[in-house]
């Protein structure tokens, strides 16, 4: 603008100066140059000059460049002072007037920064300088001035704003700060806001110093933050530090600082660039995930101990593809495979399948799995997820097969499975357990054995209670069948007559047939006793079964002298119990009782009643020698018998039976004099409850 001023001025000069023509030439040619060159110069910066009196109509000077930029045509002249008015954004035209009318009143400079609107609507903005010149009475002349196209520049200072802007953001976001210093001379050159603001600073209130930053350190860390930094920056080492900072009022965060050298030549010497990012929040996120994949290990754990413990085993397959995805550890143990990261395939399990096994299982897995590709549908189109849930239900599948370890021995396990639907009622997966149940199968065998061991050993008991018996049964038959044949002898005899009686004939015949009945009927009952059958329970009288057994011996009782006598409560309830075991345990206990008796004869009464807790209760006592002394309990041992041909097994047979119908059985003395042997069997309305 001075240049512009300058020159004009020499070009009036010019005019004026009286001198040679080759003077003058030069003179015109060195201006030509002059003019060439700021015309140049105003065109690579894009500034226009210009020049007007104010109060005159148009303009004193426009430069070829303010034709340029203004994009208006150099012959449309005259130059109106409105033209460049037209050009201003309407928005910003009062602003540009106000300014001139205040630099006119002020007489001073005035600059300002404005928008060109173009007539196609594209907008410029200029920066505008004017100046005032005075005249010799001090008022201004004319004002001069320049317009520079600065429309690149904003829309770099833009671009520029808005990508600090976003750096900002992202610093912001992750938690990361920029910095650049000098340790050796102890310079911040730059350190962003964020930065700033990690440290507890307003990064509004400019930049700390080296001293400010280092104080808020964590004291603990100061030391070796700062011998850090002097060394590596020193040798010119690449930064990694960790630390703390500690400022007022806030916990303590904690720092990654990670910076290297600078090493263009505009940069100071010495400096470093690098970024700090506030890992607190990283830590704290880390230190849960690590927390939390501890607890997970731990449950694992536990639960692989669990599994050990009850020998159980867990396993996923995939419906899609019919293969495991997931066998744990005890899975491994249990069948009898080295435990390896993958699940193993199907041809090395079955390997561990006894062979006659596995074929159920195929069939059990493939129904299952064909039937399960239906819950979707039975979800979609049927009966919702109602019918699903059933359809569930009958996935759930079990079973039962044998693992033969390589060593030859045999396993028992259990397998349960159930599929898992996720909420379109798609199959993703099947789940189960397998347990190994090789020793409570074992123990189920045992059981079994020993039961049937019991069975026979109550059987051979009966058997040698009847070989005792014979003769008390013989009588027992011989009763109905004397009966049968007098009767019989007289219904021939009125069937004899001249006239027979056949009214007398028929109910003498009646009479027989009686007879031959109670006679089937007692061989009956003995041969139950002699049948091998499985226990049947059945409602039953148990005074009626006391009546049976009490008739059965009464030969024997009488053989030794011995008086029977019952006693039933009125209106017992009917007990549920296996007819031939009962029967069994009285005749024990009565038998017993005679035989205590066989010396001296004496009284044998068997009572019934409902005892206080509700259960019906027999009692069987004599008057014979009383209980073995101090051998009280182990009477109902196995083997033990006080007797040369005891063979010590009734009472425990007795007391096996009672228990297994939920009953109990106790010996007691009886009185002053004999024994007496209690035994409970349960109301029939028991079982029902
Ligand atoms: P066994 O009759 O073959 O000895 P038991 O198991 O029936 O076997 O009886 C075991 C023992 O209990 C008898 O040997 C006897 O000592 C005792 N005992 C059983 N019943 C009586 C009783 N009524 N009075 C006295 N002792 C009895």
């Amino acid at each position: 603008m001075d240049l512009t001023t300058r020159v004009r001025n020499l070009l009036r000069t010019n005019d004026t100066l009286p001198t040679t023509s080759r003077e003058r030439e030069a003179a015109v040619n060195q201006l030509r140059r002059s003019e060439a060159y700021l015309a140049e110069a105003q065109r690579l910066t894009k500034t226009g000059s210009w020049a007007f009196t104010p109060g005159k109509e148009g303009w004193n000077y426009w430069s070829d460049e303010l034709f340029r930029i203004l994009e208006v045509d150099p012959r449309q002249g005259p130059l109106l002072l409105e033209l460049m008015g037209q050009r201003v954004h309407p928005e910003d035209r009062q602003q540009v007037v106000d300014r001139y009318l205040k630099a006119l009143n002020d007489k001073e400079d005035y600059v300002l920064d404005h928008r060109m609107l173009y007539p196609d609507g594209r907008l410029k903005y200029f920066h505008t300088i004017g100046h005032p010149i005075f005249n010799d009475a001090g008022e201004i002349a004319e004002f001069v001035g320049t317009s520079v196209d600065v429309t690149e520049q904003k829309r770099i200072e833009e671009a520029l704003r808005r990508s600090e802007a976003y750096l900002a953001e992202g610093q912001r976001l992750t938690h990361t700060g920029s910095w650049s210093l000098n340790a050796a001379t102890r310079q911040i050159f730059h350190s962003s806001a964020e930065h700033t603001g990690m440290f507890g600073f307003d990064p509004e209130k400019g930049l700390p110093s080296f001293e400010d930053f280092l104080q808020r350190i964590h004291p603990e860390d100061q030391e070796y933050v700062l011998e850090t930094l002097q060394t590596l920056m020193r040798s010119g080492e690449d930064l990694d530090l960790r630390y703390r900072i500690a400022a007022p009022d806030c916990p303590v965060r904690y720092m990654h600082t990670i910076g290297h050298p600078v090493l263009k030549e505009s940069s100071a010497p010495g400096e470093y660039v690098g970024i700090t990012i506030d890992t607190t929040e990283r830590r704290r996120l880390d230190q849960e995930r690590e927390q939390a994949e501890n607890r997970l290990r731990r449950s694992e754990a536990y639960l692989a101990e669990a599994q050990r413990l009850s020998h159980t085993g867990s396993w996923a397959l995939d419906p899609a593809t019919g293969k495991i995805i997931y066998y744990s550890e005890e899975m491994f143990r249990i069948m009898g495979l080295e435990p390896t990261l993958d699940p193993p395939d199907s041809e090395a399990i079955s390997q561990r399948i006894h062979p006659e096994d596995i074929p159920p299982i195929i069939e059990g897995i493939e129904r299952t799995l064909a039937a399960s590709k239906k819950c979707w549908i039975v979800m979609d189109q049927t009966t919702g997820s109602q019918g699903l849930e059933a359809l569930l239900k009958e996935l759930q599948a079990e079973l039962e097969f044998r693992v033969v370890s390589p060593d030859g021995t045999l396993k028992y396990v259990r397998s349960y499975g159930h599929p898992i639907v996720d909420k379109t009622g798609h199959l993703t997966e099947f789940v189960g357990t397998i347990v190994d149940v090789t020793e409570q199968k074992k123990a189920e065998f045992e059981r079994e054995r020993l039961r049937q061991w019991e069975a026979d050993l109550a059987h051979m008991n009966r058997i040698s209670m009847l070989g005792e018996l014979a003769a008390s049964i013989s009588h027992e038959l011989k009763q109905p069948i004397a009966a049968g044949i007098i009767s019989a002898s007289t219904t021939l005899n009125w069937l004899a007559r001249d006239e027979p009686n056949v009214e007398e004939a028929r109910e003498t015949a009646t009479a027989t047939l009686k007879a031959g009945k109670r006679a089937a009927e007692i061989i009956d009952h003995v041969r139950a006793l002699y049948t091998k059958a499985p226990p049947k329970r059945e409602l039953l009288d148990g005074n009626e079964i006391i009546r049976e057994i009490v008739a059965l011996l009464w030969v024997e009782a009488n053989r030794y002298k011995v008086s029977m006598h019952t006693d039933f409560a009125a209106e017992v309830p009917m007990i549920m119990s296996d007819r031939v075991q009962l029967q069994q345990v009285l005749m024990n206990l009565m038998l017993n009782a005679i035989e205590a008796m066989k010396e001296t004869g004496g009284s044998l009464s068997v009572k019934s009643r409902l005892n206080q807790e509700g259960l019906f209760q027999i009692s069987v006592s004599d008057t014979g020698p009383g209980l073995p002394a101090a051998k009280e309990k182990q009477i109902f041992e196995p083997f033990f018998t006080t007797k040369p041909q005891g063979s010590g097994m009734g009472l425990a047979i007795c007391r096996s039976i009672v228990e297994s119908h939920g009953g109990c059985l106790w010996a007691a003395p009886n009185g002053d004099r004999g024994a007496c042997f209690n035994f409970t069997l349960p109301v029939a309305n028991h079982y029902e409850t």
